[in-house]
């Protein structure tokens, strides 16, 4: 396969909280991994800005070890390294104070794009923004990266929104949700709208269910106090899930780019009917040999936030009536695991009879471990013995159907990254968007929090609650095998 890497435009980024976990794990790796690529042009710059203080040199040294640390072996180049440390400065700067923005602002260069990565507590966002401006660092083409969570409900998210438009069109705010960056969700669209075969099938006529599972195996680690204030409704279905959902029941965008893909998404939120109580199964982890428990974990002995949410919806519009939709996600799961499974119905007839058994053709697309999509289709045994039907999968795992080269597949962030600096949004949330997923949410979160209802207890390395397989037993359905 031929690589057909497209260098970007010069750029400046910065990446204020470039000391801090999300940057050493990802951000930098990741615009590593995009320089020995040959994406990034001679003069491309990279200006680390966080509280520490460090000098160049001193943030070289950070970024030596980050790219040590999480790039693969085979990529790490001594004179590569060097090459991609070189591009890098570094900044002391305070969010909330005055310290470091004339030196930025005397660092940034004319004639280059200048785009910005907050990847700092959502409660800096404002002072950023804001510093931004009265310094004249960003111009009318800046870009502004922002990490989720945007908000923690509706009323919060409009705040935020309101701060960034003081200073930024939305047409320069790019609200990451890096579920987005996958190649396999954008392979999602490839799918269903560049063949002819899906489409026709896409609806409540022949899918009968679809499933979406984001399985963790770890818990809450370091991020309890964080986490306990969000649970996975709001860390998780608010925006991974629910824009995985979105990509799902779409309708055709009449092209792919930015406001019309996210024009169709928007659509599909606002369609979202209300979810009943006995609809939503939350759950929380209970300790065993290999860790504490959620409320250990969190150091809430009375905790109320779910680990775990398994939930049935409905799409209200003519394409998906009559077809639920069930979304599931937790963590200390039995493995880690994220897929979509779009079940469709059974055959109108069985000319085989009761001995060839049930079957169905399940479209699995799984973002990880191992991305790929799945075709399950029903076919004969081979051999003797009259007819009996299996189910064998039409297999697209990218790293084997593309070749050796597709084990280059960008990472979702640096992926999300260069389409920053292209300018191009289609791969990121809109205001709106953000807005009508928490106008959904909210109305469920303060239904628990009114009644104060309580997670039921799971046991981490399984599926769940029993709870949650109720939600699917009680209407013939089952919950595909987290594995
Ligand atoms: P972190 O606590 O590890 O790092 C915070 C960074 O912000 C540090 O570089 C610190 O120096 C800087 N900072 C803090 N206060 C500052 C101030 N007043 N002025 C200037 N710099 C300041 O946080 P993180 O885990 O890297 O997360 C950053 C953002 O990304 C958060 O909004 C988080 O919710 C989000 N996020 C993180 C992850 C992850 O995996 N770490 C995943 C998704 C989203």
């Amino acid at each position: 396969m031929v690589s057909r890497i497209i260098p970007v435009d010069p750029f400046d980024l910065v990446i204020f909280g470039g000391t801090g976990d999300l940057a050493r794990r990802k951000i930098l790796p990741g615009l590593y991994r995009r320089f020995l690529a040959g994406q990034m042009p001679e003069d491309a710059r990279i200006i680390g800005a966080a509280r520490s203080e460090l000098d160049d040199d001193a943030y070289r040294a950070f970024v030596r070890d980050a790219v040590d640390e999480f790039v693969r072996p085979d990529r790490k180049d001594v004179g590569q390294i060097d090459a991609f440390l070189s591009r890098l400065h570094y900044v002391t700067i305070d969010a909330k104070g005055t310290g470091g923005w004339q030196e930025l602002a005397g660092l940034m260069r004319d004639g280059v794009i200048r785009s910005f990565y907050f990847s700092v507590a959502p409660g800096l966002f404002g002072d950023l923004a804001e510093r931004l401006h009265d310094h004249d660092i960003a111009d009318a083409d800046s870009r502004i990266v922002v990490e989720k969570p945007f908000g923690r409900d509706l009323s919060s998210a409009k705040a935020l929104n309101a701060t960034l438009a003081e200073h930024f069109n939305e047409s320069q705010i790019y609200r990451i949700d890096h579920y987005l960056g996958k190649e396999t969700v954008q392979n999602l669209m490839a799918v269903r709208f560049g063949n002819v075969l899906f489409e026709p099938l896409w609806n409540s006529q022949y899918v009968d269910h679809i499933q979406i599972t984001v399985a963790e195996t770890v818990g809450v680690g370091g991020r309890g106090s964080y986490y306990d204030r969000s649970g996975a409704m709001r860390d998780m279905v608010q925006n991974h899930l629910m824009q995985l959902l979105c990509l799902i029941a779409m309708e055709p965008p009449s092209r792919f780019n930015p406001d019309a893909v996210r024009d169709e998404k928007l659509k599909v939120i606002r369609a979202l009917e209300p979810v009943e109580p006995y609809q939503i199964v939350r759950g929380q982890y209970q300790a065993d040999a290999d860790g504490p428990s959620y409320r250990e974990d969190v150091e809430n002995p009375r905790s109320l936030t779910e680990s775990f949410i398994a939930m049935k919806l409905h799409v209200s519009n003519w394409r998906w009536a009559g077809t639920p939709f069930y979304l599931r996600t937790g963590k200390r799961l039995r493995a880690r695991a994220s897929e979509i499974a779009v079940v469709f119905k059974d055959a109108p007839h069985s000319i085989f009879g009761d001995e060839a058994g049930h079957h169905r053709n399940i479209l699995t697309i799984r973002l990880q471990p191992d991305e790929g999509m799945t075709l399950g289709v029903t076919i004969k045994e081979p051999g003797p013995g009259g007819m009996r039907l299996i189910d064998v999968p039409l297999d697209m795992t990218f790293a084997e159907a593309l070749g050796p080269e597709s084990e280059e597949i960008p990472d979702a962030y640096e992926r999300l990254i260069m389409d920053v600096i292209r300018g191009n949004q289609t791969l990121f949330m809109r205001g709106d968007e953000v807005e009508a997923a928490w106008s959904w949410t909210d109305p469920i979160i303060e239904g628990w929090e009114a009644r104060g209802d309580a997670p039921k207890p799971y046991e981490p390395g399984t599926a769940g609650p029993e709870e949650s397989q109720m939600l699917m037993h009680r209407e013939g359905r089952r919950w595909r095998e987290i594995r």
